[in-house]
């Protein structure tokens, strides 16, 4: 009887000797030393000749090794292991058992959603060591804000998720959020390098803006991505405009599916224009959803849903089919041939297959490589840039022309940008559009533009509007331009008129401003 287990087993114990003859089970034991351990013991009954019992005999194992793996698992399974907070396993089972409090003593759950600012423009250019290090250090400053009482859990990457159980006046939200902005942003030095990022926090509460710990974990990140909207480094609660904007989010989920069946989708084509000759030497096309009652939809209203939730790969399939036979057609017409350029999701990009979905797209068209440029951002081609580039130079082996979009407004980092076997820079249209009045966006559109004369790229500006801004563009030796200036985009049969009137004036200069 070491004393370590109650009473009642032991009872339990020499019952089941008597009534059967043996026992065997786990027991907790102590060493003479008085060190416990844990064994797997089992008691057998030896008896006389005259059925009377002589010996029991004890053999055990000790396993508390095993028990401490065991425990250790169970420990992993519901803990992350760069910060050793409870992950969200943990976080649900305790977030589920507050509601119930709260329900039963009448007071209200917060949750809070945080992600750090800017974080991983720091893990890139520092590296994933230092990367985790200040996560490490951040979930340290976050666990030592909050109260005791509360769960700090870790998401993954730089996201936390912060339970506030028992919250009777929900000033005591602001109190510990305004702590929290606080004490993440102080400065952090890690090995010798002193970083600084803040953080932006969306709180959900039980029960106002939820009844369930996935429902308030998912309006805690919609007030989070508020935060970052209005300017990161603060705190939102959840409101009744985002809850309105989620519910249309999941109405515009619910009709994508249908718009793909009911071939809801239509493409817009906007012309690319020579800047030396005024010659259309180009096009791209741009997604539109036609839905029966709200009318044309622009991608921006979209295309985010369509890649949260994957259908961004069977669309963005079906564009580049659509694209490239539109492209084919306008060549078998006999016009002279332009570039179809597709833009491409960061999500298409990370499907295995995307090689071979481009390659069958043009065998299924006829279209000549060539007449395909696809459009990346600089995003899309950073989540895993050695695989992006091997992908990228295949592609360009192929004859396939590439381009960079939205230039300027990504990482832009000069060491990838060699790497990348690209064609063409497009200056993002924010520069564009400030280039006659802020000198800062003109010296950003001007060093594009020498850079990509240096690098032997070709330079497009993109949404160029005013007959200024293209002189200005032409004035610094801009290659090519796109934007409501020359035309907006429109839809294929206008496109064909566009060609045909560009073909009789031998490629003049027009202005058509009808989508
Ligand atoms: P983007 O590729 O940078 O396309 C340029 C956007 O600028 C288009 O918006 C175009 O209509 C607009 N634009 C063109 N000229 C002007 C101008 O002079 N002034 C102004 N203010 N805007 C101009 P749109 O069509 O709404 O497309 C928005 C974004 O949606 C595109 O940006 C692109 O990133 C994405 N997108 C469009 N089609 C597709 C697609 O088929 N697949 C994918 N993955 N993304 C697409
Ligand atoms: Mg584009
Ligand atoms: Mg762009």
């Amino acid at each position: 009887y070491s004393g370590l287990m109650e009473e009642p087993l032991y009872r339990f114990v020499w019952h089941s000797i008597s009534e059967t003859g043996r026992w065997q089970g786990e027991m907790a034991n102590s060493h003479k030393d008085g060190t416990s351990y844990v064994e797997w013991l089992s008691i057998h009954t030896l008896k006389d000749e005259l059925g009377l019992v002589s010996h029991y005999i004890a053999i055990f194992s000790d396993i508390s090794e095993r028990k401490t793996a065991e425990a250790r698992l169970v420990y992993m399974a519901k803990h992350d292991v760069l910060t050793d907070l409870p992950n969200r396993i943990l976080l649900q089972d305790r977030l589920t058992q507050a509601i119930i409090q709260a329900e039963l003593g009448k007071c209200n759950v917060a949750v809070m959603f945080m992600n750090l600012d800017r974080f991983k423009v720091v893990n890139d250019a520092l590296g994933h060591l230092i990367g985790d290090k200040l996560l490490q250090e951040a979930a340290n400053r976050i666990r030592e804000t909050v109260r005791a009482c509360d769960t700090v859990s870790r998401q993954g990457g730089d996201e936390f998720v912060i339970m506030l159980p028992n919250v009777i006046q929900t000033g005591i939200v602001d109190t510990i959020a305004l702590e929290l902005l606080k004490a993440v942003s102080a400065p952090y030095l890690i090995d010798g390098n002193e970083i600084e990022v803040t953080t932006s926090i969306g709180v959900s509460i039980y029960p106002g803006h939820g009844q369930d710990g996935d429902v308030l974990i998912k309006h805690a990140d919609a007030a989070m991505y508020y935060a970052k909207k209005v300017g990161r480094n603060n705190y939102q609660f959840f409101t009744r405009e985002m809850r309105e904007r989620a519910q249309e989010h999941m109405a515009i989920e619910k009709n994508l599916r249908r718009a793909v069946e009911r071939n809801e989708l239509c493409l817009y084509y906007q012309p690319q224009v020579d800047l030396k000759n005024g010659k259309i030497i180009g096009v791209e096309s741009l997604l539109r959803w036609n839905h029966p009652q709200s009318g044309m939809i622009p991608p921006g209203q979209f295309i985010p849903i369509a890649e949260e939730n994957g259908m961004i790969v069977p669309i963005g399939k079906w564009v580049l089919l659509e694209a490239c036979r539109q492209n084919q057609a306008w060549r078998e017409m006999g016009f002279p041939e332009i570039t179809m350029a597709v833009n491409l999701s960061v999500v298409q990009f990370r499907q295995k297959d995307l090689g071979e979905v481009i390659v069958a797209a043009l065998h299924k068209t006829g279209l000549n490589p060539s007449g395909l440029e696809l459009e990346i951002t600089e995003g899309a081609v950073m989540q895993d840039a050695e695989a992006a580039i091997s992908l990228l130079h295949v592609l360009k082996d192929y004859g396939v022309n590439l381009s960079m979009d939205d230039f300027g407004t990504g990482y832009s980092s000069l060491s990838y940008l060699k790497r990348f076997p690209i064609n063409k820079l497009k200056i993002d249209q924010s520069f564009v559009r400030d280039a006659t009045i802020d000198p800062d966006d003109a010296a950003i559109t001007s060093t594009i533009i020498s850079m990509g004369r240096n690098l032997k790229l070709k330079v497009i500006a993109e949404g160029v509007e005013t007959a200024e801004q293209l002189a200005f563009l032409k004035q610094q030796g801009c290659d090519e331009m796109q934007g409501y200036l020359f035309s907006r985009p429109i839809l294929a049969e206008n496109f064909t008129r566009l060609l045909a009137s560009a073909r009789e004036s031998d490629g003049q200069w027009h202005y058509d401003n009808q989508e």
